[in-house]
């Protein structure tokens, strides 16, 4: 992470990965321009680094102009676009690409096109390293695209945020800090975590994603991923990893304004509680606890064969795949206390005395978060 004036930024394109980007720009006009020896126009003061690294890539004769313009106040482009230094040459005749670090709103696109309205070139075409499609409101045609990225503030290799960050090799991408609560609740099969989540969900307000409800929803449905978890869950057995952390992905970006969530039966394994941690950093955000239910295992087994007497749960209908539920969960997802003990972020409840003793004891808990 740096930290440029009162914001921060982290990492997002690494050196190397901008350096192929460029690398595969200059191949593609390379091929196009065959033997022309075209003109770069380079857009200052963003494109200075693109444009050094590019040309000296580039594999044949070519030549190298600049124009000066300037939109950016902050962090927002803005539509006054100012020419601080225009055109020095004639280019009449010539096959110019214009060279941009990112095309955003496409403003300053605009101001090009007038640039070279009257210039008679006889090719212009524009190369851009960063687009961002999201924000782009012009129908001029962008030749060739280095990467599309998504519609946030980035700084590095040329880019800047009020002067500073141009020198960074690399790409950053602004930090906005997220004040969500998101919460594991966590606890074996029969703990309770389903009840006290629709409690808990209203007391603060939260999303509340729970995996075998969607899983069980999918079956329901009959879809491609209800088909293949219900071998699985049939058999009291965990889903795969990967299909299990795709799903939950989809769920989070499904409710991307929630003021935080509660994992209900996620994670289960070290590679999701990973997986979980990743998602959440890439929301700049993050797990503040996990919240677990602790419950002796012969009251488990005798609540849930209490509850497959009306759930119509094939998984809780009988006693060797409560069992082998259990099992399942000391053998996987019970070294998941580890995990979150060492970051500090475990805390034990006792899940056994009236559904709303649990609720008091899991507030008082969330409450001193
Ligand atoms: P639950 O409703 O949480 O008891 O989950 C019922 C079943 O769904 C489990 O026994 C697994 O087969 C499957 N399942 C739910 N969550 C997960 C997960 N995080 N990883 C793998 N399988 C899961």
């Amino acid at each position: 992470m740096i930290k440029l004036h009162d914001l921060s930024f982290k990492p997002f394109i690494s050196e190397q990965d901008v350096d192929v980007t460029v690398q595969r720009m200059v191949d593609e006009i390379a091929n196009d321009m065959q033997d022309e020896i075209p003109v770069f126009v380079g857009i200052l003061n963003g494109s200075f680094m693109f444009v050094s690294d590019f040309v000296k890539k580039y594999p044949k004769p070519c030549e190298v102009t600049f124009i000066k313009l300037a939109s950016y106040e902050g962090l927002k482009s803005s539509e006054d676009i100012q020419r601080l230094i225009g055109l020095t040459q004639d280019l009449s005749g010539r096959k110019v690409v214009i060279l941009e670090d990112i095309i955003d709103s496409g403003n300053t696109l605009e101001a090009i096109h007038r640039i070279f309205k009257n210039e008679n070139v006889d090719e212009l075409k524009i190369a851009t390293l960063f687009y961002k499609p999201e924000a782009y409101k012009k129908d001029y045609k962008l030749h060739y695209v280095g990467r599309e990225i998504p519609n946030k503030f980035i700084v590095g290799y040329g880019l800047d945020y009020n002067g500073l960050g141009r020198d960074l090799p690399a790409i950053y991408q602004l930090k906005t800090t997220q004040y969500m609560t998101n919460l594991v609740l966590f606890g074996p099969p029969g703990a309770g975590k389903g009840t006290q989540a629709e409690f808990l969900k209203d007391t603060y307000n939260l999303v509340h994603i729970s995996t075998g409800d969607v899983f069980r929803f999918n079956i329901k449905n009959e879809t491609a991923l209800g088909m293949l978890a219900k071998s699985y869950m049939d058999k009291g057995e965990l889903v795969p990893d990967q299909v299990t952390i795709d799903m939950l992905n989809a769920e989070v970006e499904k409710n991307a304004d929630a003021n935080g969530f509660i994992f209900d039966g996620f994670p289960r394994t070290n590679a999701q509680a990973e997986a979980l941690d990743k998602l959440m950093d890439s929301k700049d955000s993050q797990i503040n606890a996990m919240i677990a239910l602790e419950v002796d295992d012969e009251v488990l087994v005798q609540r849930l064969l209490e509850r497959g007497k009306t759930s119509g749960r094939k998984d809780d209908a009988n006693e060797s795949i409560i069992r082998s539920r259990i099992t399942e969960y000391y053998k996987k997802t019970a070294v998941l206390k580890d995990y979150y003990t060492a970051q500090d972020k475990y805390f034990g409840v006792d899940g056994v005395g009236s559904i709303q003793d649990i609720t008091e004891r899991l507030n008082t808990v969330i409450d001193t978060l």
